[in-house]
């Protein structure tokens, strides 16, 4: 029996009827084939065949540390991002960041990845993580050995070819202001290697999308 917000949106918005086949997940890896048996108002029943398990993750996780743009352009970058098999999302506050996502956007960016999820086929969700400091975020310990930050002044994306498949990479771009010296000097010290992404200035959710698809799309990554 499926009920609240996903049961009335298959009665209402798809107008699902006794009969009709479905597919239903719940961010665990698996898909789970379904009929409708009985529709109503608030509830739908479901017999339900699955579980079936297609692989439609990237081979290794990566994690995109980015500050969240204003407005509809957050959405987009989220749901991009989702589309792109990003692991998970690290919302940043930098010295020039204007927004910082509190406990009700966060809920906000989680419910634009179950939509892009269930737009695109993807059975796991990207998780969002808590906001991050990038002074203290830059440095931590658990982070991959490859780092790779969005800036002008770095060489274009090469994948590494010391990197074996399979392994981890974290990526990040700075505030509609850009990083100050400071935070790039940083990240420098911590390992973080500097990518360039052509001779124009990019809003930040193009450059996070860009760089997350050119490391998705190169074959040391995946
Ligand atoms: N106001 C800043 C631009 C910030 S753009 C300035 O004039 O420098 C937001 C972020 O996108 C940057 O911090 C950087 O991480 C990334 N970015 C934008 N254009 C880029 C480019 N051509 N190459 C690499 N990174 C870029």
């Amino acid at each position: 029996m499926l009920e609240g917000s996903e049961a009335r949106h298959l009665a209402a918005a798809c107008r699902a009827r006794a009969g009709d086949l479905v597919c239903l997940f719940n961010g665990d890896g698996r898909e789970y084939p379904a009929e409708v048996v009985r529709v109503d108002r608030r509830s739908v029943e479901l017999d339900v065949k699955g579980p079936e398990s297609p692989e439609r993750e990237l081979g290794f996780p990566l994690q995109v540390a980015v500050p969240l743009p204003k407005g509809d352009r957050a959405q987009f970058l989220v749901e991009k991002l989702t589309e792109l098999g990003v692991t998970s999302l690290v919302p940043l506050r930098t010295r020039r960041s204007v927004v910082h996502p509190g406990e009700s956007k966060i809920e906000k960016l989680e419910r634009w990845v179950i939509e892009a999820s269930k737009q695109c086929g993807r059975n796991v969700l990207m998780r969002i993580e808590p906001l991050a400091d990038w002074a203290e975020f830059c440095a931590r310990a658990d982070l991959p050995a490859q780092k790779l930050l969005a800036d002008p002044s770095g060489a274009p994306f090469r994948r590494d070819p010391q990197g074996s498949a399979g392994s981890p990479v974290a990526l990040a771009v700075g505030p509609e202001g850009g990083f100050t010296s400071e935070e790039v000097e940083m990240a420098r010290a911590a390992g973080w290697q500097m990518v360039g992404l052509g001779t124009r200035i990019l809003r930040v959710e193009t450059a996070a999308i860009l760089l997350a698809g050119l490391v998705t799309t190169s074959s040391a990554a995946s």
